[in-house]
Parts: structure tokens; sequence; C-alpha cells
């Protein structure tokens, strides 16, 4: 499917350019999968031709990932992405851009082991969960409690485990639009409190992710205010199956871990905007965005450079194409994703009494650089041009539900109209908030294909006179 969208987008328009509404005809996957016509007007044909031609966003990416590399929300290097988003906002043409900024509890990293004492002593690779305590600065050794699934200690007695560290597995199941997060992502956000409920000391959990690879997965955890709070990391995948392995023999497995990570005070953090101000109604906004902080095993490449890279190489097409746009269309680049969605809470905090009522359509890319294959609607009305979005890419429109993103949600939730390019990510849990990812991931193609589809949901928003409100 993945080059079959791309060549499709490459070769349609072959019946010239001179109408209005260019049709490219009826396309057929050879599987028969499914039907797709490309309807676009000049302008959006322009805009494809351009992006497609084009390396904005792998270059933003590029440049994202190796000037800055990991940037956690509120560390310095966030703060020197931020510098660097403006410098290349400015750089690219956008205008008006500034940093709003917000201050946030900030956690770090420190050392990260753990071992298996016995029956077979061995070092096993783990990394601790974002917002976890540490362990005494000596370490912690116990004995394994095991449970097959989160799931499996949720029903558990509620006590039973003094002493113990607690083993969640529990595997997550490969889907094209990462279903399979959700549930398996159970046992990192709660894992900690459950266990600590039944006396438990620690926990260590299966890595949220779907690959082999001998990196643990980190990303954010939360504790339930009045229980103990007790350290909480991830094992990588086959130390998983190894630890399960070494428990299958019956005999009592002890481990060792030790954390050092901690809170280290409030620090600032920011979300930096641009626009192009529109010409005939510039105080009616689309916006699209991205979030600049990563997790720091990687260098936030597919998580989330490439959303950086795909709505800031939009807004640049567009300038490139000359095309002038009659809303104004703003890139936000949100601060402090990974550690609680805090730049768009921010966000909403400081355009909730000026102009976030007067934001006409919202969306997000943080899913990755694989192409966009289908395409979601948040609109209570107004459809219509979300469907011709989708024509001119291509691409058939789902019948599922979306909140923009999860930057976008909370603007969502106070009214502002979203839609979404679904994007395929069968292999984006294999590097998700894992030392893995890095820009050597990203195909060019197919982040061009994402830029082409954000470009065209910018340009076409801006020029509908619709309100996808339906006040
Ligand atoms: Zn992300």
């Amino acid at each position: 499917m993945r080059s079959f969208l791309i060549s499709l987008l490459a070769t349609s328009c072959l019946l010239g350019c001179s109408d209005a509404k260019i049709d490219s005809g009826e396309a057929s996957q050879s599987n028969s999968e499914a039907k797709v016509k490309t309807v676009r007007s000049r302008e959006v044909d322009k805009l494809i031709k351009i992006a497609m031609a084009g390396t904005h966003a792998y270059d933003i990416t590029e440049s994202l990932t190796t000037e800055i590399g990991p940037r956690v929300g509120g560390s310095p290097e966030e703060a020197k992405a931020r510098e660097w988003a403006v410098k290349k906002f400015k750089e690219i043409g956008l205008q008006n851009v500034r940093i709003e900024p917000f201050t946030m509890p900030y956690w770090e990293r420190g050392i990260e082991t753990a071992a298996i004492v016995s029956p077979f002593p061995q070092q096993l690779y783990i990394t601790s969960l974002g917002g976890s305590v540490a362990t005494p600065s000596e370490g912690i050794e116990a004995e394994i409690a095991f449970f097959p699934t989160f799931e499996d200690l949720k029903t558990a007695p509620e006590s039973g485990l003094e002493g113990k560290i607690v083993f969640i597995s529990g595997r997550m199941e490969k889907a094209p639009d990462g279903a399979g997060y959700g549930p398996a992502n159970q046992k990192r956000r709660l894992g900690a409190t459950e266990a600590a409920k039944r006396g438990a000391i620690a926990v260590v959990i299966r890595s949220v992710g779907t690959d082999s690879h001998r990196f643990p997965h980190t990303g954010m955890m939360r504790y339930q205010e009045d229980i103990k709070k007790i350290p909480i990391a991830a094992l990588s995948a086959p130390d998983a199956d190894q630890l399960e392995r070494t428990l299958k023999r019956g005999q009592k497995v002890s481990l060792k871990m030790t954390l050092t990570p901690k809170w280290s005070g409030d620090r600032q953090s920011g979300n930096v905007i641009g626009q192009i101000t529109g010409t005939e109604r510039p105080d009616e906004i689309v916006l699209v965005g991205g979030h600049l902080d990563s997790w720091d095993l990687g260098t936030g490449a597919v998580d989330d450079g490439a959303g950086i890279g795909i709505s800031a190489g939009a807004a640049q097409v567009i300038l490139e194409s000359g095309l002038k746009p009659k809303r104004t269309l703003r890139v936000v680049a949100f601060g402090a994703e990974e550690v609680g969605l805090l730049g768009a809470y921010a966000y909403v905090k400081a355009h909730k009494d000026t102009d976030l009522d007067r934001h006409v359509l919202a969306t997000e890319s943080d899913f990755g650089a694989g192409p966009a294959y289908e395409v979601k609607s948040g609109v209570r009305s107004g459809e219509h041009v979300i469907r011709d979005m989708a024509n001119a890419m291509g691409l058939p429109m789902s019948e599922g539900a979306t909140n923009g993103g999860p930057d976008i949600g909370p603007m969502f939730s106070e009214g502002v109209p979203v839609m979404r390019f679904q994007q395929e990510g069968t292999d984006y849990f294999d590097l998700h908030h894992t030392p893995d990812d890095t820009f050597d991931k990203i195909n060019p193609d197919e982040i061009a294909q994402n830029v082409a589809a954000f470009a065209t949901m910018m340009w076409l928003a801006s020029e509908a006179d619709t309100d996808f409100r339906g006040q």
C-alpha cells in the first residue's frame, strides 16, 4: 500500500491541468483493496506537485534531529529547539514568529541498571518511565512477582506483594493505526499504582512496543495521589522474554534495579508559532502542528520531528507556490507534549479569551512519517470540504472519529473543528520512545506525501467559505 499511495500521487493529473477541476480518473489497487478517485483544483495540483518534488519536511526534520537531537520537555535542549524553530520558521518565510512560554515541572533521567541476581545472574536492558521516582541509591533487590498481563495484576488480591518487585508482561499488537497502543499502555500509566496498592516496592514492565530489539521504550507514567509512589521501569522485549523464560523454571527469581531520576523543579517550556497571514480573513485561523519536544533516548525523528517538518514544510510549500490564502495559516510547534500535553493546554489557556473561537480547522501530525492512507473528519458541518481534501490526495474517508491529534485534543474539547490524515504506522511502535527513533527511519517520498496532504488541507480550509463549527 505504501508505494501505491506515493506513485498514484506522483502520476496523477496526467489528463492536463487546464480545467478548473482536474479529474485524474479512477485508479484501483491491484489487490482491489480500495478504489480512489483524485479530483483537484489547479491550485491544489500545484501545491501537491511542489510538495512531491521537494524535500521540505525531510530537510526540516534532518535539521532538528541533527542540530538539536533529543529534547525533553523543560530541558535546556528543548529551549535550544525553540530557538531553532524560531530561526527555521523565519527562514522559510513565516510571519509573526513568536514563542508563547509556560512553566512546567522538569523530570530528568538518571542512572538506570537492572540485573537478574538469581538463579541466572545477568544484566538486563531497562529504562525509567517518565515521572518515576528513584530507587535508593544502592538500588532495590527483591523477588519477582509475575503478572502475564496488566489485567492479571488489577484483578489480583488487594495485598500479598509486600517487598516484591512486580513484573508485568503483555504483548502489544501491531496495527496500521496503532490501535494496540491504548490497551498496552495501561500497564505503563497505571502499573506502579496497582502494584503499590498491593504492597510491591518496585515495578518492571515489558516495554510498550512492537519490536524485538534490545531497546526499552520509555514514556510517561502517573501516580495516584493517595497511593505510595514506587519506582517503575521498562525492560526491552528480549529482556522481558528472558525474564519470563527464567520464571518458567519454577525457582524464585530475584532482580536488582537502580534508578536515579529526579524532579528538578520548575523550568520554562513554550510553544513556537508562525503564520502566513490571510489576505481576506486574517482573523480566521487554520492551524497545523506537531510537537517540538521528544523523549531523550533517540533523536525524536518519527516522534515528532516529522510532525514539525510536515507542518512547517507544508507552509513552506504554500509560500513557494505564490498562492495567497484568504484565511491565516498558523503553524504551531507545541512544547512538552510527551510529559503530559503541557503545550497543548498552555495554547488553549493563552488563546481561549482571544482567538480560539476563530480557529476554523486544526490538525496535527504526530504518528511518524508513514504515508497518509485515509482521512478522518472531526467537523460538525462542511464535511464536503474534508472530502475534497481526501479526493485531492486520492485517499478514502474513514468512518473513525478523531480529535485532530494529541496536541489538538484540548482545543477540540473547546469546540475547534478538526480533521486528520491517518498515517500508516504499522512499524511506528518499533521505534516509539526508544534510542532507535532516529532520522535514518524517515523515507523522503513518504514524508513528502504528508506535506502534500497538509498543504492541501491548509489551502482548501483557507479558501472554503465554510463554517466547520456548524453554528
Ligand atoms: Zn508524539
